[in-house]
């Protein structure tokens, strides 16, 4: 699909890295956002602002372009569904439907005879109390939860009642895993049989918020090949199509679990565009309009932070080397916490 039209739904960072690797490949983008400044405005070949279930703006966007793909997982079923009945949505939508739930996205793992951390689902306190085995542990918002938002720490059933948990949504408690690392393997899956995979990323957390990703991870042989191998098995269940993310955990005993799986390009991977011939996003691109599939190649080692609220500022002042590379996201509103860009340092390997 040379010269075919790319309808991105969020207009994000990752929308807006998605539309300059578009560019490269000589593909237009069109991006649809809810957002009115959202940063891929600055980026692709026209933006649409509107809401994602805006009957009139749906259409115009169908006509607009020739596939369609997402930013972000939690778009609503329904619109991805709507849209996939006219023009091809890939990955599939049917696959937002199971990771927009913690509770479902878990399930799945686990069919796979995947390792995850021991969950169950929580509708009401008393399904707390019964679980109390599971503490100290997390519970998070089953739907719509990202960047710790949506989570509590649950050292002792005591502490429940000062929470202040809505029970009008649905949870999943977590059983905490006593992290020695975390780690996410980034693939891009063209079809079966078919796929691009990165070497693990290893991630730092701060208050939930991923800190720093690099590369090389410190793990072992047999860690890095099983993480990869359980990535692919995942990929392969879902008969995804695109980059994906799993996210891991490994615990004090090595034992390996899968976190949460992202369908999409994901924030761990910004390095690629650095650190690979290949970046997460190129390939993503590549995979959902039917362009060639090129071997990915590391050509350096990499480390990348994260560039959270106010801290933007001086990273705007900065003058960089020639192995630093500053993405500002041109985000209007700097809010606490909020991603506002990311710094990335070359390594020779
Ligand atoms: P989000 O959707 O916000 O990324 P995650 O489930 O990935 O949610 O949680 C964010 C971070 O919180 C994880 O990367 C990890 O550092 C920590 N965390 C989440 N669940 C657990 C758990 N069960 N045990 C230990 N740490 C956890
Ligand atoms: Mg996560």
């Amino acid at each position: 699909m040379a010269n075919a039209v790319l309808g991105i739904i969020g207009g994000g960072q990752l929308g807006s890295m998605l539309a300059s690797s578009a560019k490269k490949l000589n593909i237009k983008t069109v991006v649809f956002s809810d957002e009115e400044n959202a940063p891929a405005k600055n980026f692709s070949n026209e933006f649409i602002y509107g809401n994602y279930n805006n009957e009139e703006k749906i259409k115009y966007f169908i006509d607009c372009v020739d596939v369609v793909t997402f930013e972000f997982e939690n778009i609503p079923f329904e619109t991805l569904n709507q849209i996939s009945k006219i023009k091809p949505v890939l990955p599939k939508p049917s696959i937002n439907r199971i990771i927009q739930n913690r509770l479902l996205e878990k399930d799945l793992i686990n069919k796979l005879n995947l390792n995850t951390t021991q969950y169950v689902s929580i509708n009401k306190i008393d399904d707390l109390t019964v679980n109390e085995d599971l503490l100290p542990g997390i519970l998070k918002t089953s739907r719509f939860g990202y960047d710790g938002k949506g989570q509590f720490k649950i050292n002792s059933i005591n502490e429940v009642e000062n929470l202040n948990i809505d029970f009008k949504k649905e949870y999943i408690l977590e059983k905490l895993v006593k992290l020695k690392k975390e780690i996410s393997v980034i693939l891009t899956r063209f079809g079966p049989e078919s796929f691009e995979i990165y070497e693990p990323i290893e991630n730092i957390h701060e208050d939930q918020i991923l800190k720093t990703s690099r590369i090389p991870s410190q793990i072992n042989k047999e860690l890095t090949e099983k993480s990869k191998e359980w990535a692919k098995m995942i990929a392969d269940d879902l008969d995804f199509i695109g980059t994906m993310c799993v996210e891991f955990f490994i615990d004090k005993n090595e034992n390996l679990y899968v976190n949460e799986i992202a369908p999409r390009v994901h924030n761990s991977g910004h390095l690629t565009i650095n650190s690979h011939n290949i970046s997460q996003f190129e390939n993503h691109i590549r995979a959902v309009c039917k362009l060639e599939k090129i071997p990915v190649k590391k050509l350096y080692n990499a480390e990348m932070i994260n560039i959270l609220g106010e801290n933007i500022i001086n990273y705007r002042k900065r003058k960089y080397l020639d192995n630093e590379f500053f993405f500002d996201y041109l985000k209007k509103e700097i809010k606490s916490k909020r991603k506002m860009g990311h710094l990335t340092t070359l390594k020779n390997q």
